[in-house]
């Protein structure tokens, strides 16, 4: 998928690995929803690619097309967690020599999860760098990730690209009216937006309805927190946008300073348990269903 915001930061990147003044370890500190992983497969398709472009001609990229390159790790957990296990394999593959005779490449994606020893291991294999491999890592969580893996890395911010350009491409992808209101919904991605679009079901449109039910008491936060738990990280940009207009109903219409209180609390454990909900062992579950009982008690708290 071409994703013009992550045009510039692509060919910087190109031109110092041809110019072989790429940091071995690269760290890209993502927006939600930026599209950071196009940007890590095409960075380690180039790294790989015998002209250093992914040319796409060469039998290098044939591999990487294929999956099958040998001298490419990628790191995938389908666990809210990456083991150390899973980390000492890197270091044994940063060691051995390259099949193809050319440059090896891991890929870590969402390195939040990596557990405090798969941290540290981790950390061992950035401090040895291996002139051909390199390390490319992101997270969307910045701050759980270790300050000294940081300072190993290059660090490079992806953001999400302006409303303007994001309405201009969303506008190129689907027939479907799209607009500001809608972009905020998905935190102002239009990559999670067009997959909203264009998925089956609408959730957002599921997800107010069963607002609706949870706070008529119909249903309960438990059973509320179980139903939506696997889109953890979009429910509370929704029940953030929820709570904030409700803040302004009330403040226009009541004006309660009891509701706005627990609405203020609302906003920011919503905030709270999104950059939570990231990492490593948590309950989601929990974390839901807390604030669910929030909502559904927010004029009598
Ligand atoms: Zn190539």
């Amino acid at each position: 998928m071409n994703l013009p915001w992550l045009q510039t930061i692509q060919n910087d990147l190109f031109v110092r690995l041809q110019n072989q003044q790429l940091h071995h370890g690269i760290l890209l500190d993502a927006a939600k929803g930026c599209g950071e992983e196009h940007l890590i497969v095409v960075l380690a398709k180039a790294i790989v690619c015998e002209s250093k472009n992914a040319c796409g001609q060469c039998k290098s990229c044939a591999l990487f097309v294929a999956q099958s390159h040998p001298d490419i790790k990628w790191v995938k957990s389908d666990k809210p967690s990456i083991g150390v296990d899973q980390i000492r394999e890197v270091g044994d593959f940063v060691v051995s020599t390259s099949q193809l005779l050319g440059n090896k490449v891991v890929i870590i994606p969402d390195i939040q999860r990596l557990t405090e020893s798969a941290s540290n291991s981790l950390l061992k294999t950035l401090e040895e760098p291996n002139s051909n491999t390199y390390i490319l890592l992101s997270t969307t969580e910045l701050q759980y990730v270790l300050p000294t893996i940081k300072s190993r890395c290059e660090k490079i911010r992806v953001s999400l690209p302006k409303v303007e350009e994001s309405l201009a491409w969303l506008q190129q992808k689907t027939d479907k009216t799209v607009n500001q209101q809608g972009l905020d919904a998905y935190s102002g991605s239009p990559l999670l937006y067009l997959d909203a679009l264009t998925s089956d079901e609408d959730l957002l449109l599921l997800f107010t309805g069963d607002l609706e039910q949870l706070l008529d008491c119909n249903l309960s936060p438990q059973s509320m927190a179980t139903k939506w738990m696997n889109h953890l990280s979009t429910i509370f940009t929704w029940t953030y946008q929820w709570a904030k207009n409700e803040y302004k109903t009330e403040l226009l219409a009541n004006n309660s300073q009891h509701v706005l209180n627990s609405l203020e609390k609302i906003l920011d454990e919503c905030s709270r348990c999104k950059s939570l909900s990231n990492k490593a062992g948590i309950n989601k579950g929990l974390l839901l269903s807390q604030l669910f009982n929030k909502v559904q008690n927010r004029e009598g708290q």
